[in-house]
């Protein structure tokens, strides 16, 4: 079919698609290829949900001036009841166009709730005029939920939709109309919203995979900002059968009824529960997502199957809910609060995506927007919410994080260590004159704040390129900026000449030690026992191959960087050895080391199978020793780490009571905790129970690594974690402890400061 011209909000639509569309009429785009647009490139933009009337007429300009320039113009639209506002005559252009009468009863929430009632699970809900709104009234009717979503009966992209309850029931009565119907349903905050498109013929129908709705609660609204088709690979058989089963039965409904062409299906998942929310009958703002995926594997794309299903040119396709559709999406929008964020953003992604300028929708940062007006968006092939435990986070560096510049030690250092650092190409060059830079644990650098501040920040992984902080020359010294606010000169750590060594017997120096900030390093085991038996931790990335190495090899790196290099303590640690281990190696090691050297030597294993050892480990000259528990709840820490979990948590606080009673209560005794991966209250009772015993915790927080299974989940947000922290610092001075080590270097890469 030739001379189809597409109508919607975004040109950016038809990214994948412009072999279909002779041109387009879009709210926001850019005038290139046929695109006629209301808001291109300079000109302010406005929020297109509020603006509907402005884009009828507009619309309506547009395919008169289409029509006298080209007769046999066709058009499409992405929400076709819009067409049922045209004149006859324009309207009769208009393809793929079901009955009104239909989209009347789809469009309206609670109509299509009362039509599919029987066909779908629904959560309860009832219909009231705004002036009988109250949260007295509500609760009587729904049972005391306490908090609930009130809903135009249509609205679209979180408009018209507000979360109430007893904190702002006032200030949302006053915005309700006393005439108008609403729908109120309770409002559950875990619940997770997934979509659906589906495309219906005449005797059939066709559905596509789920994908997450990314909804954001912003100023008591519920408020559409992307999708996320690749997380919901981690939503169970079951779950997915449910929401297939359910798709069926309102599809056929739909069929029944003569409804053709594209449309969305909304589900809750609550407790494992699927509930019908409503149906689009239109395109979707993931649409593009999922169009990019068929134009991959060569498919057709949804727009297609929607002319094909009023037309009947192709049949449907066989297997379209097994696709795999490897993208998220998201959607900026104007918000006073995050212009830096989005300039950021915008830059970093369109220069490495030039492909995708039909994204910019005509957007560039100079452009005046008003609050809410959509800016652009981006498609990534990673995910951007984590919703693996059954409530969904998203991705903060790319999803916004909407903190000031951080002022606070602490909000600061936990946004480098989750953020990361990006190096502008001049501070690489001045590195690059000075030394090698010296690559920190876990792909990291550690950078010198102030005097004993040092921070361990991701570097060229977990999308640290979108990170706020960047390293620049300012002048001749090497700074830390937040965006383009300077936050102070830094200094960073050069490789050691060493690492680039091999010993007599040709191991690489890098294979057995390695120098970060004053401590060495010594990795007592050449692979981790767990990575070795293929049941590691699934956030660990440490190699599950090394070069074997001997004592000899050991010793001889040691008595090096002992004459070569300057550092404080040495840390005996890598990965684990064999649980049933006597630690014979470890002892021998120490022993050597404290005829060579009087520095400190800090232990970090697995707790002794046998307790016995620990007062050897004591003679042999450890002076400070940590059994890393990190998770303390027992199905959580078997659930990551399959084989150190195995180990009882009761047992690690039997061994770390046994180092106390030897090393003392005042920080010498540690263990790692990791914050992020279990649930607050036995992280909080944990930690509790660790400073009880005269423990001092180290937080580490979660930080996916790349090629480990836990490499797509996120870290807690921010603000999450900060909240934590408070709560940990209460418990920790209630038993005269600190979130330790107490070392300002190694605190690098743990949630601590150098002076709390
Ligand atoms: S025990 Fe340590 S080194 Fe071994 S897999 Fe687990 S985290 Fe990695």
């Amino acid at each position: 079919m030739d001379h189809i011209y597409w109508v919607g909000i975004r040109k950016s639509d038809l990214l994948s698609l412009e072999y279909l569309y002779q041109g387009s009429i879009t709210f926001f785009g850019d005038e290139k290829d046929g695109n006629i647009c209301l808001f291109k490139k300079g000109v302010a933009r406005k929020n297109h949900n509020v603006e509907l009337d402005i884009f009828a007429e507009f619309n309506k300009e547009a395919m008169e001036r289409i029509l006298s320039k080209d007769p046999e113009a066709n058009f499409m639209f992405y929400n076709p009841i819009l067409a049922y506002s045209l004149e006859d005559h324009l309207r009769k252009k208009v393809i793929c166009l079901n009955s009104l009468d239909i989209l009347k009863i789809i469009d309206d929430k609670m109509l299509c709730k009362l039509w599919l009632k029987g066909s779908a699970q629904q959560l309860e809900c009832v219909q009231m005029f705004g002036r009988e709104i109250s949260l007295k009234a509500v609760n009587r009717i729904l049972g005391n939920k306490q908090e609930y979503i009130i809903q135009l009966p249509v609205s679209s992209g979180g408009t018209g939709t507000y979360v109430f309850n007893s904190q702002n029931c006032d200030a949302i009565i006053k915005k309700l109309l006393p005439s108008q119907l609403y729908t109120v349903t309770p409002y559950y905050k875990d619940a997770l919203s997934l979509n659906m498109h589906c495309v219906i013929y005449e005797n059939t129908f066709q559905l596509y995979p789920v994908s997450v709705q990314i909804i954001k609660k912003e100023n008591n609204n519920l408020i559409y900002r992307g999708c996320d088709f690749i997380s919901c690979r981690s939503l169970n058989d079951n779950i997915l059968d449910k929401i297939k089963k359910q798709a069926e039965s309102i599809c056929q409904r739909l069929c029944q009824s003569n409804y053709r062409g594209v449309c969305g299906i909304d589900f809750l998942l609550i407790d494992d529960q699927i509930y019908f929310c409503e149906i689009n009958p239109r395109f979707q703002a993931s649409t593009i997502a999922l169009n990019l995926a068929l134009a991959d594997q060569q498919l057709s794309s949804v727009n297609e199957a929607t002319i094909n299903s009023f037309f009947g040119f192709e049949e449907p396709m066989a297997s379209s809910y097994e696709i795999d559709v490897p993208y998220s999406a998201y959607a900026y929008e104007e918000d006073n609060d995050y212009k830096e964020f989005h300039k950021n953003i915008f830059q970093v992604y369109f220069s490495s995506s030039k492909e995708r300028d039909i994204l910019k929708d005509g957007y560039d940062f100079d452009v005046c927007a008003e609050q809410g007006a959509y800016l652009f968006r981006a498609i990534f092939p990673y995910s951007l919410t984590d919703i693996s435990n059954g409530d969904m986070r998203i991705n903060e560096l790319l999803g916004g994080y909407g903190i000031e510049t951080p002022i606070e030690p602490i909000c600061l250092k936990l946004m480098l260590l989750t953020f990361g650092v990006k190096i502008s190409s001049e501070a690489i060059c001045y590195i690059e004159k000075n030394g090698s830079l010296r690559q920190g644990n876990f792909s990291a650098i550690d950078i010198i704040l102030w005097d004993d501040f040092i921070v361990n920040c991701p570097y060229g992984i977990n999308h640290a390129e979108y990170s706020p902080f960047t390293i620049k020359m300012d002048a001749d010294r090497l700074a830390l900026y937040y965006f383009q606010k300077k936050i102070t000169d830094i200094s960073i750590y050069y490789e050691s000449p060493l690492n680039q060594k091999k010993t007599s017997g040709g191991v690489a120096y890098s294979s057995i030690a390695f120098l970060a900030t004053d401590r060495l390093r010594i990795n007592y085991n050449p692979v981790c026992y767990y990575k070795r038996s293929k049941n590691a931790c699934k956030f660990c990335n440490l190699p599950e191959t090394n070069q074997p190495y001997s004592f000899h090899d050991i010793f001889e790196i040691i008595d090096d960087y002992i004459q070569n290099e300057s550092f404080r303590h040495i840390l005996l640690g890598g990965g684990s050895s064999n649980p049933d281990s006597n630690f014979e190696e470890i002892i021998r090691l120490a022993e050597y080391l404290k005829r060579k050297t009087e520095k400190p030597l800090y232990l970090m294993s697995l707790p002794p199978k046998d307790l016995d050892i620990i007062p050897k480990l004591y003679e042999a000259g450890i002076s400070e020793i940590a059994f890393n528990i990190e998770i303390f709840q027992e199905t959580w820490a078997l659930r990551y780490m399959p084989g150190k979990g195995k180990i009882p948590r009761s047992y690690y606080y039997e061994a770390l009571e046994k180092a106390v009673s030897l090393w003392g209560h005042q920080g010498n005794v540690r263990s790692m905790v990791i914050l992020g991966l279990e649930p607050e209250k036995f992280l909080l009772s944990g930690i509790e129970r660790l400073c009880k015993i005269g423990v001092q915790p180290m937080l580490s927080i979660f930080r996916p690594m790349e090629s480990t299974p836990l490499a797509s989940k996120l870290p807690l947000p921010i603000s999450k974690t900060l909240e934590l922290y408070e709560k940990i610092q209460d418990i920790c001075q209630k038993y005269g402890q600190i979130p330790g080590p107490s070392c300002p270097y190694c605190q690098n890469n743990t949630l601590s400061l150098p002076f709390s």
